[in-house]
């Protein structure tokens, strides 16, 4: 048995062709395994979908109720068998409900870990490592350069900020699903607790996380707001935002935006951004690697982002390594949901 007899690739993703199932297609199939709610992952149109409860939430809130011909809710450490196949999910530490999928056959056990980082988040349940034969992992910040350091610093960075410009308005890009409620949830832990606004895009998925046990403090939606008390406060927005028309509600705004992206700091001034925070959802080159070796697997196959550096990596430590090429993956694409 080979692992490619249990996931092969084909134009819809990952197959599990004995499991009759596909993991985070790009396409529409009978079955799939969503390891989480981003839209590059969990796409409408399934026939059946398998995945955490917030997962199905979160994709029921973005996609409406009839998003899937039928649903299964499966909790972190439970497994399911699908044919000859048993598939367990196990806590990503991506966002709330993100999730890795075990898949075991004929004592061979691959894990997909869709979208991930080994750091702590208040807002989703850490990240569990899973010893396995072989590992699937992303590369969305996979070169040495990237590394995200301490959320807490860029956070004091964005508060500095504001009591340096008490009469501007300060906003915050972040996708909305993930990035805006950590973002919050990691303001209130730094003591800040002014009421936080919110762009009406933000609202449903931030509201979603406060029913399922997430504090974050008062919010209020920015639309409700006149521009006068909008002086020195902090608004969370999509990323998009913060170049449309929308900022003018806003006294002074002051552009932030959190995301890995922003230790590219071209990248921050080509986007208009004064304030870059590095604060990222996904495993930075230290998170990656400390990862792919405490699996103990001895085969990586490197999904979406800069697999070349991650492949090169393995290779040197001896580990069979190789991309996976799928078409569809990556940044999650917040441009639908600009509209307030
Ligand atoms: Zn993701
Ligand atoms: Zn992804």
């Amino acid at each position: 048995m080979r692992p490619e007899d249990i996931l092969a690739l084909t134009p819809a993703g990952l197959c599990c062709k004995r499991g009759s199932f596909h993991i985070d297609p790009t396409r529409p199939v009978e079955r799939a395994l969503i390891t989480h709610a981003h839209s590059d992952h969990a796409r409408a149109g399934h026939g059946a979908v398998l995945a955490t409860q917030e997962t199905l939430d979160l994709m029921r809130l973005r996609y409406g109720e009839n998003f899937a011909g039928a649903t299964q809710a499966i909790g972190y450490g439970e497994s399911v068998k699908l044919d000859a196949v048993t598939a367990t999910f196990h806590p990503a530490g991506h966002v709330l409900g993100s999730a890795q999928i075990a898949v075991e056959a004929d004592g061979l056990r691959i894990v997909a870990s869709g979208d991930y980082k080994n750091v702590a988040d208040p807002t989703c349940a850490p990240f569990e490592l899973v010893p396995c034969d072989v590992f699937i992992t992303e590369a969305t910040f996979a070169l040495p350069v990237f590394r995200h350091g301490n959320p807490g610093g860029e956070i004091a960075k964005l508060l500095r900020s504001v009591s340096v410009f008490p009469d501007r308005a300060h906003l915050v890009g972040a996708y909305s699903l993930g990035k805006a409620q950590r973002l919050i949830a990691l303001l209130r832990n730094a003591g800040y607790d002014s009421p936080i606004y919110l762009h009406g895009a933000m609202e449903k998925i931030t509201r979603y996380y406060e029913s399922r046990g997430v504090a974050l403090g008062e919010l209020r939606l920015a639309r409700g707001a006149t521009k006068p008390t909008l002086a020195g406060t902090i608004t969370i927005c999509p990323p998009s935002a913060l170049n449309d028309l929308w900022t003018r509600r806003f006294p002074e705004p002051l552009n932030a935006f959190a995301s890995g992206w922003m230790r590219v700091r071209a990248r921050a001034r080509q986007q208009g951004v004064a304030l870059p925070l590095v604060i990222s959802d996904h495993a930075d080159w230290d998170g990656l690697t400390a990862t792919i070796a405490a699996t103990g697997a001895s085969e990586i196959w490197v999904t979406h982002g800069q697999e070349d550096a991650l492949v090169h990596w393995c290779g040197a430590r001896g580990l069979g390594a190789r991309p996976l090429d799928i078409v569809g993956y990556g940044e999650e694409d917040d441009a639908s949901e600009a509209e307030e």
